[in-house]
C-alpha cells in the first residue's frame, strides 16, 4: 500500500507498507484481519508475520471458539504483537458476523462521537502551504497532529509548527504534537514551555522509548499534557508509567488486538489517564476495528487509511471528522475488488 503524502517522522520516513491480511473463516461468515509489520511489533515483514501464525497454529492446535481465549494462548507463546492483532482482530470481526452484529454494538458501544486526529509529518517548510490548503480542502484541518522531533533541532520544529499555525490561522481547533522520542530531557522541557504558549493541546512521547524514568522530571512542572506511545506496548506497561504520564496512546499493532485494547482502557481509566487510540500504516480494515471501539477514548488517531493511494479496502467513513464505523456485520471493512 503507498501513501499518498510520505509520512516524516523523527526516525525515519514511510512511503508504503506492504500488511498482511488474514482471512478465517466458520460456518460460512469470514472474518478478516490487518497485520502492519514493524521491527518493534516482532515481525519485520508479511513473510514472517505469516510464518509466526503459521507456526503458532500448527503448534498449538485448532482455533477456539472463545476470542478471549485465542487471544491468551496467542499472547503466552509470544507471537509477534502486530501478527497477533490481524489473529484477534479477524476472530472479533468473525463472531460479530456470526451473531449478525455490527462490531461496535457486540462490544455494547455507541458509535465513536470524538474526531480524529490528522497527522502531519515533518516535512519541508516550503511545503506546508500547499498541504494545509488541501487538508482545508478536504476538511481535514479540525484536529492536526504535528509530528516534532526532527533531527535538525528544536529550533527547526519552531520554524515548522510556526509556518502551519501561520497557514490554519482559526480553522484548526486542536493541534497536538508528537516529538516521537526526538527530544532530549532538556529539550523537551524547553518545548513543552513553547509549545504551551502556542496554544498546543498536548505532546506525545517527548522523550525516547527507553528514558522512562526521565519523564519523571519532566512530568513534575510539565504545562501540558503528557501522553506516551512507544513507551507503553500493553496493558503490563501501564501501572509503572502512570505516576509520570497523563495518558497512553494504544495501538493495535503495537498491543495485540482489540483484546488486549480493551483490557488497556481498562487500566488506564482506572489509574485517571487519559486514552488515546492510533494506528500504524493501516488499511481500512484494521483502522474499522479500531473504530468499533472508538466510543471507549478520549482521543483517536485513526487517519492512516485516508492516506492511501490507494487503499484496497473500503470500511470505516469520515462523517464529519469522525471515523465511523459501517452499520453492517463485523468490523465491517471488505476488499474493493473481492
Ligand atoms: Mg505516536
Amino acid at each position: 500500500m503507498k501513501k499518498k503524502f510520505p509520512l516524516r517522522i523523527s526516525r525515519g520516513v514511510f512511503t508504503g507498507s506492504e500488511n498482511l491480511f488474514l482471512f478465517v473463516s466458520r460456518n460460512k461468515k469470514v472474518g478478516i484481519g490487518e497485520m502492519c509489520p514493524g521491527l518493534t511489533e516482532g515481525a519485520e515483514t508479511v513473510d514472517d508475520g505469516k510464518s509466526q501464525i503459521k507456526k503458532f497454529l500448527e503448534e498449538t492446535g485448532p482455533i477456539s471458539s472463545s476470542v478471549v481465549e485465542n487471544y491468551n494462548k496467542a499472547f503466552e507463546y509470544n507471537l509477534a504483537p502486530c501478527a497477533l492483532a490481524a489473529l484477534d482482530i479477524s476472530l472479533w470481526d468473525l463472531v460479530a458476523k456470526e451473531a449478525n452484529m455490527p462490531l461496535y454494538k457486540l462490544f455494547g458501544l455507541n458509535l465513536p462521537n470524538v474526531s480524529t486526529s490528522i497527522t502531519l509529518g515533518i516535512m519541508p517548510l516550503d511545503e506546508i502551504e500547499e498541504r494545509i490548503f488541501y487538508l482545508r480542502k478536504k476538511g481535514m484541518l479540525k484536529n492536526l497532529k504535528i509530528k516534532l522531533g526532527t533531527p535538525e533541532g528544536i529550533d527547526r520544529d519552531k520554524e515548522m509548527l510556526e509556518k502551519i499555525l501561520h497557514f490554519t490561522k482559526s480553522d484548526c481547533h486542536n493541534m497536538r504534537v508528537d516529538a516521537n522520542g526526538g527530544w532530549s530531557l532538556y529539550d523537551a522541557h524547553k518545548m513543552l514551555k513553547w509549545l504551551h504558549k502556542k496554544g498546543v493541546e498536548y505532546v506525545e512521547q517527548p522523550l525516547a522509548k527507553g528514558q522512562e524514568e526521565d519523564l519523571k522530571f519532566l512530568f513534575k512542572d510539565r504545562p501540558l499534557p503528557i501522553f506516551v506511545d512507544e513507551s507503553c506496548r500493553n496493558s503490563r506497561d501501564i501501572l509503572d508509567l502512570s505516576n509520570f504520564v497523563d495518558g497512553i496512546n494504544l495501538k493495535l499493532m503495537k498491543c495485540g488486538g482489540l483484546t488486549e485494547a480493551l483490557k488497556m482502557v481498562a487500566i488506564a481509566r482506572n489509574l485517571n489517564l487519559k486514552t488515546m487510540i492510533g494506528c500504524m500504516g493501516e488499511s481500512s480494515v484494521s483502522i474499522s476495528a479500531g473504530c468499533a471501539i472508538g466510543a471507549l477514548f478520549d482521543y483517536i488517531d485513526l487517519d492512516s487509511h485516508l492516506n492511501l493511494d490507494p487503499d484496497p479496502t473500503s470500511g470505516a467513513e469520515l462523517v464529519r471528522g469522525i471515523v465511523t464505523p459501517k452499520n453492517s456485520s463485523g468490523h465491517g471493512a471488505f476488499f474493493v475488488n473481492a
